[in-house]
């Protein structure tokens, strides 16, 4: 690890031209409203239809005509425990080749600042608690995951690599596991929090006695709220120039059970919890020490119950059943 104090230099958003790879997504969508809010920096955004951030051709193209005076890229091909598991050759693949050449098009650039966005998953299965920035690569992965950890962990090493050998300004920040407007509810491919809003929604509105939760219900995730994950990236963007990854997390984390029990609750939905244990839990537990991130001056700022309360609105406004 570097020095900290020394990681801190201020990058002046004012007038900016900010590209928000992968603005359709639950992270970039969000990542958009923030920098509109503040309305100080242009915010540009490209969808597939223009740009195939899978094909370098394009993204140099594209990327050499519109030259961004800064990037975050929150551009990645995400999924669950079951998709991730599913599907290893595209999460590893696209994911490689999304921040390849993304960080490659922008070094050749010159580009003033990059904030490439990874994944707790990046850290060993068994690190210990909370997770530091320097668990990375001191351990295996968790099975699962690994072909997303895999690319995720690369794109951190080519930022470094561009800030060592090129002196580029290019940061890597981490966050946790993350929820809200513009998540996906798809059963098969989403994450756990989604998955149980649309599971307690339903089986609230068929009258269902009991929900079906995977696994055993004993590991352990912690969940950030996309508005404070995007306020987060713009505090980093702002404010830190280091070499090292930042992880970016809520503080605190809660059984599967308990996420459950509280979505339940937010939902209204009063049955039983069923636990299918033929489904994979993944890793036992993944809460990441977001001491370094709070000592430079950013905190989360939303409970998860508060979360959940938005997240539900936000699904049922847009999933009308
Ligand atoms: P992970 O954090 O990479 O393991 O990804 P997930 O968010 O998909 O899963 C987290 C935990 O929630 C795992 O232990 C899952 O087995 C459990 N889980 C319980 N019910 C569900 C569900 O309906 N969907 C998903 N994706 N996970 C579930």
């Amino acid at each position: 690890m570097t020095n900290q104090s020394s990681d801190m230099k201020p990058y002046d958003l004012t007038g900016k031209r900010v590209w928000v790879a992968g603005h359709r997504g639950m992270v970039g969508s969000a990542l958009v409203r923030r920098l509109q809010e503040e309305n100080v920096a242009e915010v540009i955004t490209a969808g597939r239809d223009v740009v195939d951030l899978i094909r370098q051709d394009q993204v140099e193209n594209w990327l050499g005509e519109t030259k961004p005076d800064a990037i975050i890229v929150a551009a990645a091909k995400v999924g669950g425990i079951l998709a991730n598991d599913t599907y290893p050759a595209d999460f590893l693949y696209d994911n490689l080749m999304i921040e390849a050449n993304i960080l490659k098009a922008a070094a050749d650039l010159k580009t003033e600042k990059v904030l490439f966005l990874g994944s707790s998953c990046i850290y060993p299965k068994f690190a210990e608690q909370p997770i530091k920035e320097e668990s990375l690569l001191t351990g295996a992965l968790e099975p699962t995951n690994e072909w997303y950890a895999i690319a995720k962990i690369a794109g951190i090493k080519l930022c470094q690599a561009y800030r060592r050998q090129h002196g580029l300004d290019f940061i890597s920040g981490m966050p946790t596991n993350l929820y809200g407007p513009f998540d996906n509810f798809d059963l098969k491919k989403s994450h756990v929090l989604p998955a149980l809003i649309r599971k307690a929604d339903t089986a609230k509105k068929n009258g269902e006695a009991s929900l079906e939760v995977w696994g055993t219900g004993t590991p352990k995730r912690e969940f950030l709220y996309v508005e404070d994950l995007a306020d987060a990236c713009i505090f980093l963007l702002k404010n830190y120039s280091g070499y090292d990854h930042v992880n970016i997390g809520y503080g605190d984390d809660v059984s599967i059970r308990e996420l459950a029990e509280t979505v339940n609750r937010v939902v209204g939905f009063e049955g039983e919890l069923r636990f299918d244990t033929s489904k994979p839990d993944g890793t036992p537990r993944k809460l990441m020490s977001s001491e370094r991130l709070q000592n430079m001056g950013w905190k989360a700022k939303t409970d998860l119950e508060t979360g959940i309360r938005q997240a539900y609105q936000w699904y049922k406004e847009n999933y009308p059943e």
